[in-house]
């Protein structure tokens, strides 16, 4: 049935002025206008309802509100599209240039660890970490260093379980004590943080047969003042080679190519004698220096050479206490702190500075 005279006007008044209606403010009057409830004009046009017959009251009220949906979804529509217009893209400018991440970088003691552990992959070594937490046998009784042996003294160790008030651990200095007055069997009870990564040649060799040929990086532990060349915790490289007929010139030959792919081509390498008492002969091991090639310059104290590790073949005592075969076997050892190669490297003359998290020291470093 056609639509009442009176609904089809206000339709055709509502499509006369919604073409025209293109702002928001516009769609709210026209809202108003035909759908408030007090004043708009189906409101009026519900309250003639009273007035019609009553088998037409109910054709008509429906004919009303099929009309106000029509108004509120032409204007919801509208509505909607004005907001399309306001946020083209989704609100996202794409011609903005992105914002530049910073880059991280490896720590330049990790850069040193990952090269000495490339290169010794390459030669063909095991790598393996050993416990922090060390006991006296595998760090100096087995390593040839019993309980009132001298050499301890070399290294200034970090114990767990508290001494004897005055007292020293075998031959280690401690406050106020005299060498030995701590019983044998206790220094040997004694649980330390490892003073090196030599301890876990013991290990090592306690659990395999040779051959050997093993790299070990770690930290390790001294009772040292923090100062520009010491700090109590620092990394080691551990190196150990065991086998049949393996000679001092297997080391040398080792050492130059380590030095040789950690510094360049044209370094050079020397042997001095030294006193380990884990290995026999024993050598500390220097390389010509970066700074001035090799004529004498302020960071080699003019002598052409710098320290870098300690070396030497293994003493007959480690491998008894081992067991292995001293008559049957040789091998070689070296120990070498990370700082140092990187500090040489990069030409850093304070340790701390590796340790202090600075990122204005850290950002110097290639990425
Ligand atoms: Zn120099």
């Amino acid at each position: 049935m056609p639509d009442n005279p009176a609904i089809q006007g206000v339709r055709e008044a509502f499509l006369a002025q919604f073409p025209a209606a293109s702002s928001d403010q516009a769609l709210k009057a026209l809202h108003d206008a035909f759908l408030s409830r007090k004043s708009g004009q189906l409101t009026a046009l519900m309250k003639t309802l009273s007035t019609l017959a009553p088998e037409e009251r109910r054709d008509f009220g429906q004919a009303v509100n099929t009309l106000k949906t029509e108004i509120e979804t032409a204007i919801d529509e509208k509505r909607a599209a004005l907001e399309a217009t306001r946020q083209p893209s989704g609100g996202v400018d794409v011609t903005l240039p992105g914002r530049t991440l910073p880059m991280g970088r490896i720590h330049p003691l990790m850069r040193v660890r990952r090269d000495v552990e490339d290169i010794f992959t390459h030669m063909g070594y095991e790598i393996l970490e050993g416990p922090e937490v060390e006991d006296d046998f595998h760090n100096f009784e087995a390593l040839n260093m019993p309980p009132d042996h001298p050499a301890r003294d070399m290294q200034d160790t970090l114990y767990l379980d508290a001494p004897v008030a005055g007292g020293t651990w075998g031959a280690h200095r401690f406050e106020g004590g005299q060498r030995g007055t701590v019983p044998e069997a206790q220094v040997r009870a004694a649980t330390l943080l490892r003073t090196h990564t030599s301890a876990m040649q013991i290990r090592y060799m306690k659990t395999f047969p040779p051959p050997v040929r093993i790299i070990v990086p770690g930290r390790v532990y001294r009772r040292d003042n923090l100062d520009r060349s010491h700090t109590p915790m620092f990394q080691q490289f551990e190196g150990l080679v065991v086998g049949e007929g393996i000679t001092l010139a297997d080391l040398k030959g080792t050492l130059e190519a380590m030095m040789r792919a950690l510094f360049g081509e044209g370094v050079k390498v020397r042997l001095r004698p030294s006193f380990f008492p884990y290995t026999e002969p024993s050598a500390e091991v220097d390389v010509s220096c970066r700074a001035c090639g090799g004529s004498g310059c302020g960071t080699c104290k003019q002598t052409g050479w710098l320290e870098i590790l300690g070396s030497g073949m293994v003493h007959p005592a480690v491998f008894e206490a081992v067991g292995y075969d001293p008559d049957k076997y040789t091998g070689f050892a070296f120990g070498m702190g990370m700082e140092r190669v990187a500090m040489l490297r990069y030409g850093v003359d304070d340790i701390r500075l590796f340790y202090e998290n600075d990122l204005r020291f850290l950002e110097q470093f290639p990425v």
